[in-house]
């Protein structure tokens, strides 16, 4: 049996998807500039340019407009008053559930006034599961008595474990994730001695503790974390400038990724190094690639993205997510602009006669939630 074109556009506008990587949305009322600064990634700074005049912008008029009753690609100002009309709970329920999504797995680890992993099932009306974020350990397990490597451990163990059971409809939806990664690989060096993991601790806390960037102690986290065998995902590529966007290429990973045994570790953001990112996939049994993120912040360009993950990385290790943050509207966004761009894409395979309109659907399947499935055991 053979599904026409159409067909294929209905399969993409009704397959339910695993966002694998998310954080929580926005419950808490906040101004125009915040909102306006959450369609910036890279910049710390409050902007000063109009927010909406980016990609990311004209794809909220174009795409959420609709939802909240207005008319495709309304003006900046209308979209802002309609949204507050509505308010932050309002627009979660509204934009979570169009999203089309069947699990979460939420990072819950950068910072308050967003929904917990309880809240985003809850207003969703589907499930969600905790990521735990690596780093966060490290804070707690720093400022622990004793042993900082026992209570890592410890805190690791209790936090994975917990947020198992936690999630029990699911399974296992709890990962080690750790934000720059590439950074902290860079160099190569073995091995984590526990006198250099108490020092660093002591260096970290030190200078107040902030983002932890202590190389001992991310290479002590990551290689505690390897050996809980859970998917490890890593944020790679496009993030704010705090991290050095020439030092999160993803074959600086290279080392780690040798050493990483069949633990599977997932790519996230990749752009502008999707390209490397897909090599990684296709040269380690164990590696992912995902473009959330990217996806929502290129906007119209975005098909051009979802294009280049289909070059080398094997369509078996290429995950969905649209790693939304904040406003409610990035959750729903990045499942709107990937079936857009996915089917842009493949109908374009199929119509060249390069692909079936078959494997066109299965690679959808795969990418929209059997591949997660499979690692994430949800
Ligand atoms: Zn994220």
């Amino acid at each position: 049996m053979h599904p026409s074109v159409s067909d294929l556009a209905h399969r993409i506008a009704d397959v339910t998807l695993i966002d694998q990587h998310v954080h929580g949305c926005w419950l808490t009322p906040g101004d125009r500039q915040r909102f306006e600064n959450a369609l910036n990634e890279a910049n710390t700074d409050p902007i000063t340019h109009p927010g909406f005049d980016c990609q990311l912008g004209f794809a909220v008029r174009a795409h959420c407009g609709p939802l909240l009753g207005l008319p495709k690609h309304v003006a900046p100002e209308d979209y802002w008053s309609r949204r507050g009309q509505l308010g932050e709970t309002e627009l979660a329920r509204l934009f979570l559930t169009a999203a089309g999504v069947s699990d979460w797995l939420v990072d819950t680890g950068v910072g308050g006034g967003v929904a917990d992993t309880g809240e985003m099932a809850a207003l969703s009306g589907n499930r969600a599961h905790e990521v735990v974020r690596l780093e966060e350990v490290a804070e707690q397990a720093a400022h622990a008595p004793g042993d900082y490597a026992a209570a890592f451990d410890e805190i690791l163990h209790r936090r994975a474990a917990g947020a198992q059971n936690a999630r029990h409809r699911g399974g296992r939806g709890e990962q080690g994730r750790e934000r720059g990664g590439a950074r902290a690989e860079r160099g190569g060096e073995r091995g984590h001695p526990g006198g250099g993991v108490a020092q660093g601790r002591g260096r970290w806390r030190d200078r107040g503790g902030v983002r932890l960037t202590d190389l001992v102690l991310l290479r002590f986290g990551l290689h505690r974390a390897l050996r809980l065998r859970k998917p490890l995902q890593f944020h790679v590529g496009f993030g704010d400038r705090d991290c050095d966007l020439d030092r999160a290429n993803p074959l600086l990973l290279l080392d780690f990724l040798r050493q990483s045994g069949d633990t599977p570790i997932v790519l996230l953001h990749c752009y502008p190094y999707e390209r490397e990112a897909g090599y990684l996939a296709q040269a380690f049994n164990n590696v992912y690639v995902d473009g959330g993120l990217s996806v929502n912040h290129l906007g119209a360009r975005s098909p051009a993205f979802i294009a280049r993950l289909l070059e080398l990385a094997p369509f078996g290790k290429i995950v969905y997510s649209s790693d939304g943050y904040g406003p409610a509207e990035l959750h729903f966004l990045g499942a709107a602009l990937w079936r857009k761009g996915i089917h842009r894409v493949v109908s374009g395979f199929v119509a060249d006669g390069e692909w079936s309109e078959d494997d066109a659907v299965r690679v959808v399947n795969l990418i929209a939630r059997d591949n997660a499935a499979r690692i994430y055991r949800v």
